[in-house]
């Protein structure tokens, strides 16, 4: 296999892939008109994780993933593909925070696009440009049945940094009613809202079968419920 491409860490970004329109399929903007770039590498290890390809070797060619595109070249790409909602997703896009930074600086000042919604872990805590360019952090801590290490997980540190914020939304991956305890010790211990819970899965029926179960014991916590629209529409397609 070819070693990994390294970017300039300022000008370029390391992406896996760019694709829209579309719509975004989970959180606040699900059903909303957009555009997505999903950018290269994660240093987490999810089980269930549904983009092994931005990080994975054991079960894809990383170095046929990722390809090295400049601010430049995205800023021409959405200004061919006008975006109303731009949706910066992973992979773990804060792994790459002073080339975001410059990107999402240059898209407010040629306004191409109206939202920028950031996809993270919060694992990684934002930078103050971040911060202040973004429209919403779509945040998702991961729970045990991720089979990673609490501490791997958790960080304190950066869940107080996002939800002092105030552009955090949370939104957390459930496989099972039980889980829902496991968010609410979350909730409560970091003082994380508004909460979002969306099943995890990769096909149309997993998806539909957990939101069913979901669902009343998700409204008797008054939390919102989630559902992976791209899935129920186009199953594990990429770039949908
Ligand atoms: S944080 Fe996201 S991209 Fe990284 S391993 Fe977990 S699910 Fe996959």
């Amino acid at each position: 296999m070819k070693p990994p491409v390294v970017s300039d860490v300022d000008r370029d970004l390391v992406v896996n892939e760019a694709f829209g329109p579309t719509f975004q399929g989970e959180g606040p903007s699900t059903g909303r008109y957009a555009h997505f770039i999903r950018l290269f590498g994660c240093h987490l290890s999810c089980t269930w994780c549904d983009t092994p390809q931005t990080h994975d070797p054991a079960r894809h060619d990383l170095a046929a993933e990722q390809r090295i595109l400049s601010i430049e070249d995205i800023l021409s790409w959405l200004a061919s593909t006008p975006a109303d909602l731009l949706v910066i997703t992973g992979g773990e896009p804060l792994l790459q925070p002073r080339a975001l930074e410059r990107l999402l600086c240059a898209i407010r000042e040629r306004e191409l696009a109206t939202d920028v919604e950031i996809e993270t872990s919060g694992t990684i805590a934002p930078t103050d440009v971040l911060i202040s360019a973004v429209t919403r952090f779509n945040v998702s801590p991961k729970l045990a049945h991720s089979g990673l290490r609490r501490r791997q997980r958790i960080r304190p540190a950066v869940l107080r940094d996002l939800a002092g914020s105030g552009k955090a939304v949370w939104k957390f991956v459930v496989q099972q009613v039980d889980d829902l305890d496991e968010v609410q010790e979350l909730v409560g211990t970091y003082g994380l809202h508004p909460v979002w819970i969306m099943p995890e899965g990769t096909d149309s029926s997993t998806v539909l079968a957990r939101m069913r179960l979901l669902a009343d014991p998700v409204l008797a916590r008054r939390w919102h419920l989630s559902t992976r629209l791209h899935t129920l529409l186009w199953e594990n397609s990429r770039g949908r």
